[in-house]
């Protein structure tokens, strides 16, 4: 028996009148039971209708589904008359709930309107009968394993559904069967009703199944991509909010999302440029996904608090006043005219064309020269904050540039460093001993400090640690050097150098009595009437304590005779005061350590003096001549380097050009052995000064004449 419900009892084969109701979104099938809900109250009046009679209902589907009180002409022409199997008035609502059966179905021939509700002339319009072909027969597996594919993808329906159908060889049902169950629009259900051949209705069902069955897999395959994230990101926030927890019974660090609206919050306040404050805040955002105590996270923690820490906006302003400016320097510095005019003309500059940026200075001399001193001194001179880095030994670029963050302690380099410790973005920054900087496989320092020299570029200097550009444009950069031999041509071209050159005796005197002995006194806790020394006894500790173009090692013997004279303040006998002479010096400093030069008392033969250049400043030098009988060899000793040897072969030439005027043999290059001397033989000595010295002693060896 095919399985088509029992239609038996139920008749619709003539036409007749029946009350109409419109569908909205639905369609019947004939042979089909469908559950649904009324609500407007013709479809309610339409039921009632029914009811009263036989039960029969002829139900059409809307053409638009938006339309709330159709006309005749808002339905569709084809329809189903169906039997309503059972009504149920849901319990305080309008709403009336309905099962009801697909009897036939049937065409609506004319509508009458003036009732409560629709009534229809409704004739039936039955399947055309059809043979059972195998093309029919195939049709319906066809459908069939579509129907199966559609319901295991779609997931909503029972597999048993699809049982139902699959034994059944009735083309009509399993039609109406599929059509009623699949999901498909109103308009196409409509065009499946209409149409009378099953075998037709199969075929037009089954390419609507292929494409909902794609249609359905694709939806699925997104449904899923959707609830992997949805999956994943539950599981990070359950995580979290774990972690979250066991931090708080730990104790440990405080809430991660507190941590990083501080961070936000410090960030912001600073009003860094756009892109600066951007990558600032990515970092903050990759710091809140960093799971607790990892160790990026405490890299990018230790970034931030770096960053935060740079003086951003902080800076001082600035003294213009050149008067108030120089008595600053003079106050703390002896001398020095060229540097404090230099300064002086800078702060001119300044105070007439405000946006002239920091410069570059570099002082040039001997130790102890006071360089460092008076560069400090310009910071207090112009109310700058000062920063002091010694590039001594400094052979890695990373020095000055920083080390990438992701380096394991990882670095800014020193000037940013030397920045965050001034506190301020505009200080006086000395860059102590350029002419050391080494440079080697681990990159050239001197290039990076181009980089930050340069006024053209440094207003956005990149530290590799930093990433965040920093404007060093404002810094005021104070460079020392004891030579400038080794100083990059590059790095040179860009600074405005100022010698410094050694301090005479005299000056040494002066700087020792208005500042080395009054900042002694002061660091040793005496009184300026406690302690004198007399101008003779600093004279003496010049010349015969220390031997030097600066003031450091003078300094250090006062700080020696300031410490020896406390020391006699707390003993029990202790003195009203000491008076340091020449006389008693001796007592608090030892026995001196430098001879005075001996001047030799008569003129000699074979011996001058000259003068030389040290690096602790100028001397006298003696050249000894002396001329015995021999085969004509020349001797020199003293340690020479090759310029100096080469002037003792010049001055013989010339000796011997003049042999005639100077009354000497003519062959006296053949008989005569001729040995020049340079005393303080361990020291290197070269250069092209000593020609004239040494041909003066040579002739005086050679004529026998004192000079
Ligand atoms: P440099 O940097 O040239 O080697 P420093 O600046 O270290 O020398 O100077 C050494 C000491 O000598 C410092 O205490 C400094 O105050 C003092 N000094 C040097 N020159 C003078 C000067 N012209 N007036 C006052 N003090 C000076």
């Amino acid at each position: 028996m095919d399985n088509t419900t029992s239609m038996d009892h139920v008749e619709f084969t003539d036409r007749r009148s029946l009350p109409m109701m419109a569908l909205r979104g639905l369609t019947v099938f004939p042979g089909m039971m469908l559950t649904f809900e009324v609500e407007r109250s013709m479809s309610i009046a339409a039921l009632n209708m029914a009811m009263s009679d036989d039960q029969i209902i002829y139900l059409v589907p809307q053409i638009d589904i938006a339309t709330n009180i159709p006309t005749p002409e808002d339905v569709y022409g084809v329809g189903t008359v169906c039997r309503i199997k059972q009504m149920m008035k849901q319990p305080g609502s309008k709403t009336v709930r309905v099962m009801a059966e697909g009897i036939e179905r049937g065409r609506t021939l004319a509508v009458r309107t003036d009732m409560p509700c629709f009534v229809a002339e409704v004739e039936p319009m039955p399947d055309v009968a059809e043979r059972k072909t195998a093309r029919i027969e195939a049709l319906i597996r066809h459908c069939c394993n579509l129907f199966d594919a559609y319901v295991t993808v779609s997931g909503n329906m029972a597999p048993e559904s699809v049982i139902t159908v699959l034994g059944s060889t009735n083309a009509g049902f399993v039609s109406n069967f599929i059509a009623q169950h699949v999901f498909l629009r109103p308009e196409q259900k409509q065009e499946l009703l209409e149409q009378t051949r099953p075998s037709r209705r199969l075929t037009l069902l089954s390419k609507m199944l292929l494409h909902e069955t794609s249609v359905l897999g694709l939806q699925h395959q997104l449904e899923e991509a959707a609830q992997d994230r949805l999956n994943q990101t539950q599981q990070e926030y359950l995580l979290r909010e774990q972690m979250k927890i066991i931090q708080a019974e730990l104790g440990e660090a405080d809430d991660p999302d507190s941590e990083s609206t501080a961070y936000r919050e410090k960030i912001q306040a600073l009003h860094l440029p756009e892109e600066s404050e951007q990558r600032l805040l990515k970092e903050v955002d990759r710091l809140k996904k960093q799971p607790f105590g990892s160790s990026e996270a405490s890299v990018i923690r230790n970034y931030l608090d770096i960053c935060l820490e740079m003086p951003w906006n902080t800076r001082t302003e600035e003294r213009l006043d050149v008067r108030a400016a120089r008595k600053v320097l003079d106050d703390e510095h002896f001398g020095l005219e060229k540097v404090k005019d230099r300064i002086t003309e800078y702060l001119a500059v300044r105070q007439l064309a405000p946006d002239v940026k920091g410069g570059v200075l570099c002082l040039v001399g001997p130790p102890g020269t006071g360089k460092t001193s008076i560069a400090m001194s310009i910071a207090h001179a112009t109310n700058r904050k000062l920063s002091r880095i010694s590039l001594g030994g400094v052979h890695d670029e990373a020095e000055i540039r920083g080390h990438r963050k992701t380096y394991v302690g990882a670095m800014p380099g020193r000037i940013i460093n030397g920045l965050t410790i001034a506190g301020s973005m505009n200080p006086v920054m000395v860059l102590d001993e350029i002419d050391k900087l080494g440079s080697d496989y681990r990159g050239d320092p001197s290039s990076a400090l181009l980089e930050v020299l340069d006024a053209e570029q440094n207003d956005h200097f990149r530290d590799n640690f930093m990433e965040i550009p920093v404007d060093l444009s404002d810094v005021f950069f104070v460079l020392t050097a004891n030579t400038l031999d080794t100083i990059p041509r590059p790095l040179l071209d860009r600074m405005e150098v100022i010698e410094l050159s050694s301090y005479t005796d005299e000056e040494k005197l002066q700087i020792a009595k208005q500042h080395l002995l009054p900042k002694q006194r002061k660091k040793h806790g005496l009184k300026q009437a406690q302690l004198r020394v007399s101008d003779d006894a600093i004279r003496e500790i010049v010349t015969l304590y220390t031997r030097e173009s600066g003031v450091r090692v003078l300094e250090r013997n006062l700080a020696a005779v300031c410490r020896k004279c406390a020391m006699r303040f707390v003993e029990d006998d202790a003195p009203k005061k000491l008076v340091i002479t020449a006389a008693n010096l001796e007592k608090f400093l030892g026995p001196r350590r430098f001879l005075p030069d001996e001047m030799p008392k008569s003129d000699q033969v074979g011996l001058v003096t000259g003068l030389a250049w040290t690096s602790v400043g100028g001397t006298t030098l003696e050249v000894e001549a002396n001329v015995v009988e021999g085969t004509g060899k020349l001797e020199l000793t003293g340690n020479l380097g090759n310029v100096m040897k080469e002037s003792v072969f010049a001055a013989m030439s010339y000796i011997r050009s003049r042999a005639n005027e100077l009354g000497l043999e003519p062959d006296f290059y053949k008989t005569k052995d001729i040995h020049v001397h340079f005393p303080e033989g361990a020291v290197p000595k070269d250069g092209p000064s000593a020609g004239i010295t040494i041909c003066t002693a040579i002739v005086s060896a050679l004529t026998n004449r004192p000079v």
